[in-house]
């Protein structure tokens, strides 16, 4: 059995492989040249309205979603931590396609970014998803990403034992993966100013419902993958995961843990992400996904808590006549 999943998981890397040789043949179709671009971006400013009613609709929408995610982290409420992420889905998703994107690292890279005025909304979801990750961690992954609230909510209606834990000592060197592929697109594109290789190296033109059939194929195995490992792609492929994971070093509020922590592994056994181990949370890892929070919180459940009531029960039994 073991040997089938490792073959799921060797499948999905291939899969990363395959698109960068898929990248490699279709990369020689003509390109627009840099005149040609100029010009579309000339037309496109003439008849671009500044900001229309459907980019006030579109603002509006995004500050409500990214409120709603806020607060639902704020109170730790997984209804609608789970309402934030159906939404996440369906509108950040499907109908928007707006999620963070290596192409996004690519533009900090070359400093060069849309103009303000035509791309607000764009704007607020970066300066969001900076910010919140300085101040939480990866809170964009938690809840904000597209393609990381589809695999979380399969991982909530798949059955548990459908589920394969990788072994620690994979596990905690494949989590490496994702730096490594960073840096060779990033190389990649240092090196050709090439940007399409985005879409062989992430899978969210998936949103779009755009893409070849050697995609298509190439994407069923990474979701099939993700039945049986979780996250499969957050945790070991996912480059903007991987630039998130970096930035999250300087996270301001991290997660508070109690003395209990340094020997109970309830939350190491809740976390689907692998980022508690022992007494210690793994904050590049961790995506604020409230599960160890609640618990910590938790009077009928953690091991803090039960010693406190313990202790308050034998002070009252001693001082009873
Ligand atoms: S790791 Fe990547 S795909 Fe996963 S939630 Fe984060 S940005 Fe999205
Ligand atoms: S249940 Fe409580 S004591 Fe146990 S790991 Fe979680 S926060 Fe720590
Ligand atoms: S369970 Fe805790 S450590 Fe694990 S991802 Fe969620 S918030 Fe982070």
């Amino acid at each position: 059995m073991s040997r089938f999943f490792g073959l799921m998981a060797s499948a999905s890397v291939f899969c990363l492989l395959a698109s960068f040789a898929v990248f490699a043949q279709e990369a020689t179709a003509p390109a627009l040249s840099l005149a040609d671009l100029d010009a579309l971006i000339e037309q496109d400013k003439a008849t671009t309205p500044k900001l229309d009613q459907q980019g006030v609709v579109d603002l509006i929408a995004l500050v409500s979603f990214l409120a709603l995610a806020v607060v639902s982290f704020i109170k730790k409420n997984t209804t609608l931590k789970y309402a934030t992420m159906v939404i996440a889905i369906a509108y950040m998703g499907f109908v928007k396609g707006n999620l963070v994107s290596v192409v996004h690292i690519f533009a900090l890279m070359e400093w060069s970014f849309p103009l303000f005025q035509y791309n607000v909304a764009w704007y607020v979801l970066m300066l969001f998803t900076v910010i919140s990750t300085v101040l939480w961690g990866r809170l964009y992954c938690g809840r904000i990403c597209a393609f990381g609230s589809l695999t979380q909510l399969m991982d909530k209606v798949l059955p548990s034992k459908w589920r394969v834990e990788l072994p620690t000592w994979l596990d905690q060197r494949a989590i490496y993966v994702k730096y490594g592929v960073l840096v060779f697109v990033l190389g990649y594109f240092f090196v050709t100013k090439d940007n399409a290789i985005y879409r062989y190296v992430e899978p969210f033109w998936m949103f779009t419902l755009s893409g070849s059939n050697v995609m298509w194929a190439l994407l069923a195995v990474l979701l099939l993958t993700t039945v049986f490992i979780r996250n499969f792609y957050c945790r070991y492929l996912c480059i903007v995961g991987a630039g998130l994971a970096l930035l999250s070093n300087l996270t301001v509020f991290g997660i508070k843990r109690w003395q209990q922590c340094n020997t109970c592994k309830i939350c190491e056994n809740a976390c689907e992400w692998g980022a508690i181990k022992g007494p210690k949370i793994s904050i590049t890892e961790c995506v604020r996904c409230d599960d160890c929070e609640i618990l910590y919180n938790d009077e009928d459940r953690c091991p803090h808590w039960l010693m406190l009531k313990k202790t308050a029960a034998k002070l009252e039994a001693s001082k009873a006549p």
